[in-house]
Order: C-alpha cells, then sequence, then structure tokens
C-alpha cells in the first residue's frame, strides 16, 4: 500500500520495514508504540517521518536500530537493510551496522557529545572502532569529513571541546560524526528543533547539500511538516503508531487525503502566502496507547468521523501510485469532504 510496483522498487528499495509492531512493557501494561507499520526507503532519496510527540516516529527508528530502551521490544515484524534481516541480528553484528551502513543523529547534539573530550577525539574515536585504520588515517578523515560537513578551519576545530561550538556547528559536528564511517542512510530525529530558524535552515542545506553530493539516503523525523517540504521526497504521516499517510511531498502537500494530515497543514506557517493566514492547532490529545481504541485512532479528534471509524480500524486505501491515507472518508462510497486544505505552492 506505500507505494509502487513492487518488483520496481524492490531493487532500489534500501530500507524495507513490514508489519513492525513494537511495545514498551511498563507496570500499568503494554504500550504499543508502533503498531503495524510498513514503509521502505529507496537508495539515494529523503524520506521525511512526520508527527506529534508519541506518533511513534522515533521508536520506529529506534527499533531499526536496535536501540530501544530495556522495557521495549520489538514484538513483531520485519526490517530488511539492502535485503538482509536486521530484527535478528546479535548485537555484535548490529554494532557494526549502527555506524558502519545506518548512522543516526539526535535532536540535542549537548548531550550526544561528550564534554570532557575534544571533537577531535570523539570523531577519531568513532572512526577507528568501526573501520580498521590507523591514528593518522582516521585524523585525516576527521578533518575531511568535518570540511564536508562546512566547519571552517577543521584542523584546528579538532582540538576544541564541545562547549566551544554554537548549537548549530555542534549539529554539524553530529552529522560528521554519523557520516565519518560512510553509512548508507543518515537517520535524522528533531535534528533541527532546538535551533533557531536561521540555523535550522542552514542544516537542512546542508542535508540537503550531502544527499546530492554522497548519495547518502536520508530518513528526517520531524513534528514540523514545513521541515520536510523543501528536503523530501516522500512523507509518510504517523499518528498513534500507525502510518496515516504516505506520499510525495507533492501528494502530502497539494493532495491530501487524510483529516489528520489536513490538520498538520493547518498549524503550518505557509511563507509563500502573501496574505497571512491564521494557524490552527489539532484540538485534543493522541489516545492512551495503553488501551488504544479499536477504531480509528484519530477518531476523538475528526470532525468527519462515522460510525464505522469508532468500530474498526480503516485499511490504507490506495490513491495513486505511491499514495495512500488510512482514512474511510476514501472509500468509494464515503461522504464527500469539500474543504480539504492544499497548500499551492510548496
Ligand atoms: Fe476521521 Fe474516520 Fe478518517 Fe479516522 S477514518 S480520520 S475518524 S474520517
Amino acid at each position: 500500500m506505500n507505494g509502487g510496483t513492487e518488483s520496481a522498487q524492490g531493487a532500489k528499495k534500501l530500507l524495507d520495514i513490514q508489519n513492525l509492531h513494537t511495545s514498551f512493557f511498563t507496570h500499568f501494561g503494554e504500550v504499543k508504540a508502533v503498531d503495524d507499520v510498513s514503509l521502505y526507503l529507496d537508495r539515494g532519496e529523503t524520506l521525511g517521518i512526520v508527527g506529534e510527540s508519541g506518533s511513534g516516529k522515533s521508536v520506529t527508528m529506534l527499533s531499526v536500530m536496535g536501540l530501544l530502551s530495556e522495557n521495549g521490544r520489538v514484538v513483531s515484524g520485519s526490517v530488511t537493510l539492502s535485503g538482509r534481516e536486521l530484527s535478528n541480528l546479535p548485537e555484535r553484528e548490529m554494532e557494526s551496522v549502527r555506524g558502519n551502513e545506518i548512522g543516526m543523529i539526535f535532536q540535542d547534539p549537548m548531550t550526544s557529545l561528550d564534554p570532557v573530550f575534544t571533537i577531535g577525539h570523539q570523531i577519531t574515536e568513532t572512526i577507528m572502532k568501526h573501520k580498521s585504520v590507523s591514528r593518522e588515517e582516521a585524523k585525516a578523515r576527521a578533518i575531511e569529513i568535518l570540511s564536508s560537513v562546512m566547519i571552517p578551519s577543521p584542523s584546528r576545530r579538532m582540538g576544541q571541546y564541545p562547549h566551544e561550538f554554537s548549537g548549530g556547528m555542534r549539529q554539524r559536528v553530529m552529522i560528521a560524526i554519523a557520516l565519518c564511517c560512510d553509512p548508507d542512510i543518515l537517520i535524522a530525529d528533531e535534528p533541527t528543533t532546538a535551533l533557531d530558524v536561521t540555523i535550522q535552515a542552514q542544516i537542512l542545506d546542508l542535508m540537503k547539500d550531502l544527499n546530492k553530493r554522497t548519495g547518502t539516503s536520508i530518513i528526517l523525523i520531524t513534528h514540523d511538516l514545513g521541515v520536510v517540504a523543501g528536503i523530501c521526497d516522500r512523507v509518510n504521516v504517523m499518528y498513534a503508531g500507525h502510518i496515516a499517510e504516505s506520499g510525495t511531498v507533492r501528494d502530502i502537500f497539494h493532495m491530501p487525503r487524510h483529516p489528520y494530515t489536513w490538520g498538520l497543514l493547518k498549524s503550518v506557517p505557509n511563507p509563500k502566502r502573501i496574505v497571512k493566514e491564521r494557524l490552527v492547532p489539532i484540538k485534543g490529545q493522541p489516545p492512551d496507547l495503553l488501551k488504544p481504541p479499536a477504531g480509528c485512532a484519530f477518531a476523538p479528534r475528526c470532525e468527519y468521523a462515522m460510525k464505522i471509524c469508532l468500530a474498526k480500524r480503516p485499511p490504507a486505501f490506495d490513491i495513486a501510485e505511491g499514495h495512500a491515507a488510512s482514512c474511510y472518508l476514501n472509500h468509494p462510497d464515503a461522504p464527500r469532504v469539500p474543504d480539504a486544505p492544499v497548500r499551492a505552492g510548496v
């Protein structure tokens, strides 16, 4: 349902997640954080995963990386990287996948960088952990990678500590560390949330440029639909552990077919509109995943909810090739909804 002719897509797919279920086992019961998620990433593309906090976007990627907290577990499903199943790999092999094949950066670089070691030390150690190279070769690679993420005077900066870098520069260092072993995929989890708008734009431009220059595929996790517009090829919108809608950036911005996507669009400013528009937040709260609803998880917040929405979870309806939405409004017998917002100019 997530798009494309299977045989054609099969050859291009780098990462393929099928029917992933991930839960956290707490004192209060099982929290189904990821509930039947299927998505894929093609070679060389940039994929956005968008949703509110708690929608399961980060947990999906932590499941791929084998980085769930102690009480988290992949209950079922399959994750393949270049055709190799990752979900049952021993931890030692997963360690090699992390860094060598998939690099990940997080929202707050200060918590990921060690304040007592220089930047140069942290990058060279990462390279030497994953590649059999001498310290000198690792240093040369570290300088090269710092330069590729546009850090000025990279040789001098190698000897400095994280606190000597600005927020934007620290995020560039994190991107450098994630890329220093030439992974096929860079997963960026809210990489610009802690930064001001100008620096945000610079980091997104840098990622776009890296994708073009090196062919590294990127998964960008964000709560901000506006962020994906300029950088992503395709988008998966997640809600309450499910994929609500998936499609190209054009599909999602110009022909959205899920009320949750409409809500996200109404809450994002459109810089191309000359007349200022009023932003409308989505009313209500996401459901408690300890007791997920039987029907559509968005129903309590959805102004179009019908009887069937409360009883049965909607399947993914194919809208066009590569575009699908899990909403009964896409059923041929559903009532017509006139006011779906369309984002011209994105
Ligand atoms: Fe709203 Fe029903 Fe669609 Fe869910 S399935 S988003 S409740 S109309």
